[in-house]
This record gives structure tokens, sequence and C-alpha cells, in this order.
């Protein structure tokens, strides 16, 4: 018998989820799926504060070496961020007219403290970044102070002597990322159960009063994401690659059916370099250096997401998020897709960063765990096609005489 992928466990289990919270609302199955809801929040609550600070750690180290490759890391590094900050504002904007969460009445109005959504000034988000005790900061969750934190250690790392000291280090941190993703991935063997969990709850406590706005969130994100990748990223393609959208479009086809279908840029990786070098007839040089490089920092389609899933929560908490709130979102929506991994639901992991930046409840990523499995395949295909699509800006920038559509 052919062996049900973790996709289709999860699929299975958000179709169950559905069927059994129906079936059994107002009996003991609702608290044992309330309590395995919980576990699996836990877990993943669990993960957040290692994970963060090995990832960003091994990520300015990363990008501290890549500087050293001169120009070309400036201009992917600039590419990049200017990428995710149009995608992020293209789904605030988006999320901000089609409310998909306001009026949502799932009974969570008192779930909020008084002060969520309320960033206060920038001032004093900005003091709040900065730990006075980074050790306190961490035990506390306090996501902005660790990553300040992190930012400061991975470039005194940089800052060495090239030597043992360190490359051991560097390789500490990396060898600490390449852990977390391992126990992240055994984690989330167990999202079935919890997503199971979180379902059956919630139909078993609000019925299908959840999926109407659950739809609009759904149905904002994805049309947030063909906004970004068929507006935005070929009109960058066309300008500043002088390249044809539809011929590289057809050229990634492989590479981005792969991002649909796993869910992982890291797993696609090797697809999109041989697309992008084959295909499209970029040179290894710059693709080599780019698309790892994008794989684990460039993630459009996941900062997007980070954003419009934050604002949901809180229009769905009935949490109205003050200008100074909502730049905090973009802000951090866009460290959690730097800090995200390339595997799967490695986004719905760093939405922790972004939801306690605003103060609101961690639970909130119960609301929406319906249709992360799906959103994933969506945005990580983005995410893909974004950083093929920086290959060709680089490619061109840096005078390949290979490209021509
Ligand atoms: N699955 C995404 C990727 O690999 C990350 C995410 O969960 O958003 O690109």
């Amino acid at each position: 018998m052919k062996k049900i992928s973790l996709t289709g466990w999860i699929l299975i289990a958000v179709f169950v989820g559905v069927l059994s919270g129906w079936l059994f609302h107002d009996t003991f199955v609702i608290d044992v799926a309330a309590f395995l809801a919980t576990v699996f929040t836990r877990l993943l609550k669990m993960l957040i504060v290692p994970l963060i600070f090995t990832s960003i750690v091994s990520g300015i180290i990363g990008v501290g070496s890549a500087t050293n490759l001169g120009k070309m890391g400036g201009k992917t590094l600039l590419y990049y961020i200017c990428t995710s900050f149009m995608a992020i504002l293209t789904g605030l904007v988006l999320v901000n007219v089609i409310q998909p969460g306001v009026g949502a009445d799932l009974g969570l109005k008192e779930a909020v403290t008084m002060n969520a959504g309320n960033a206060g000034s920038l001032v004093d988000v900005f003091i709040r970044m900065i730990p006075a005790n980074a050790v306190k900061a961490a035990s506390d969750g306090q996501m902005l102070p660790i990553i300040v934190f992190c930012v400061f250690l991975g470039i005194g790392i940089t800052q060495l002597p090239k030597g043992n000291l360190r490359t051991s280090l560097e390789n500490l941190f990396n060898a600490g990322f390449q852990v977390m993703m391992k126990v992240t991935h055994i984690v989330l063997l167990f999202a079935p159960i919890g997503i199971w969990g979180y379902l059956t709850k919630l139909v078993g406590t609000t019925g299908f009063d959840a999926f109407i706005p659950l739809g609009w969130y759904a149905l904002t994100v994805f049309m947030a994401l063909v906004i970004h990748a068929f507006i935005t990223l070929p009109l960058i393609l066309r300008f500043m690659a002088r390249y044809n959208p539809m011929h590289f479009f057809k050229h990634m086809g492989a590479a981005l059916l792969t991002a649909f279908s796993t869910a992982s840029s890291s797993a696609t990786l090797p697809l999109t370099l041989e697309c992008v070098e084959k295909n499209a007839k970029v040179s290894n040089k710059v693709s080599s250096f780019v698309l790892p490089l994008g794989a684990t920092i460039n993630m459009d389609g996941t900062a997007l997401y980070e954003c419009v899933a934050v604002m949901f929560i809180a229009q769905a908490y009935g949490v109205e998020l003050s200008f100074v709130s909502q730049m905090v979102v973009v802000i951090t929506a866009l460290l959690a897709s730097i800090g995200a991994a390339g595997i799967p639901m490695a986004g719905l992991v760093m939405m922790s960063i972004v939801l306690t930046a605003v103060g609101l409840p961690l639970e909130g990523v119960g609301l929406i765990i319906a249709v992360d499995r799906v959103l994933d395949m969506c945005r990580t295909t983005v995410n893909v096609w974004s950083d093929s699509c920086g290959t060709m800006v680089i490619g061109k920038l840096e005078g390949e005489v290979g490209i021509q559509s």
C-alpha cells in the first residue's frame, strides 16, 4: 500500500476534525480535542525561542560571509528585502479592504488583554525592542528583544578574526539550526493530531460559523499571493531583468510544481537551481549564491501570509490594530519570514513572533490552522518564484550575457 504523506494525513485530519466536531459537540470528545490542541500548541511554543535563536544567528553569519562576496551580496539582499516588503504591503492593503475577520463572532473577544493591539508610540516600540536582560527576554518569550540580541550576536561572530574560534562558533550555530529543523520536523509529525484537536474543538464549540470568515481569510491570502506573483514580480522581471515573464514562468514550471506539492523551498532547491541554470541559462556563479540564500531568507509568500494571518486573527478577536501596531506587524512579518526555515509549516511556527509583538494570544493560530496546509503550498510556490526572479535580476545586474528571452 502506498504510504500516506504528511500532507495527506493533515488533509485527513482537517476532514475528520470538522466531521467529529459536528457529530460530537457537547460531548467529552470536545474536551479530548481541546487537550490535544493544547498539547500541540505547547509543542509549537517549545520550538519558538531556540528556533529563532539559532536561525537568526546562523542566518546573520551566512549573510555576513555573503557580504564578503562583495556587491552581489548587497544587491541580492536589497532585492530580497524590497520584494518581501512589496508582498507584505499587498497583503496589508487587501486584508484592510476585505476585512475577513471583522464581525466574526467566535466568542473570543474576552480572551485578549485590554492593551492588545496597541503597541504604543514608535519610541515605546523601539525602546522595548532593546533587551535590558537578554536571558529574561528569552525566558519571557519576548520575540523582538530576542531578535535584536541575535542580530548583535551574529554580527559579533562575523567580526571575529578568521580562525578556529570563529569557525567553531559558526559550526555551533549552524549545527544548532539544523538540529532545531529536525526537532521541528518531529513536532510536525504530531500536526495531524493537533489539527484534528483544533478543528474538532472549533466546530464543536462554534459550529460552522468559523468557516465563513476562514474562507474569506484564505481568499485574501490567495488573492494577495496572485497579485504578487502575477503582477509585481513579472513587472520587476520585465523592467529590471528585461526578461519575458511568460517564458520564464515556463522555464520554472517543474520547480514551481515541486514547491507547490512539497510546501518546502529547501526541498525544491535542487530543482530550482537546475531550471534556472539549464532553462534560463543563468550562470552557476550567480544561481549558486542567490538561490540557496533565497531559499532560507527570501520568502515573499510567507511574509505576506504572516501579515494577513495576524491581521485576520486580530480582527477575529475584535482587536483594532493602531497604525503603529500595523507597522510592527509589517516589520515582524518580514523578520518572521527571514527566520522561517524552508520547510512545511515553518511560517506557522514563526507567526508567534508577530502575534506576541502586538499582544495577541498564540492560540489565535488555532483559527487559521484548518486552511494552513493549502496556503502553505501556495506561499511556498511564491517563495520559490521570487527567488528565481531574483536570480534573473541579479544575473542581469551582474552583466550576464547568457540571459536573454
Ligand atoms: N513552507 C514554506 C517554505 O518552505 C515556509 C512557510 O511555512 O511559510 O518556503
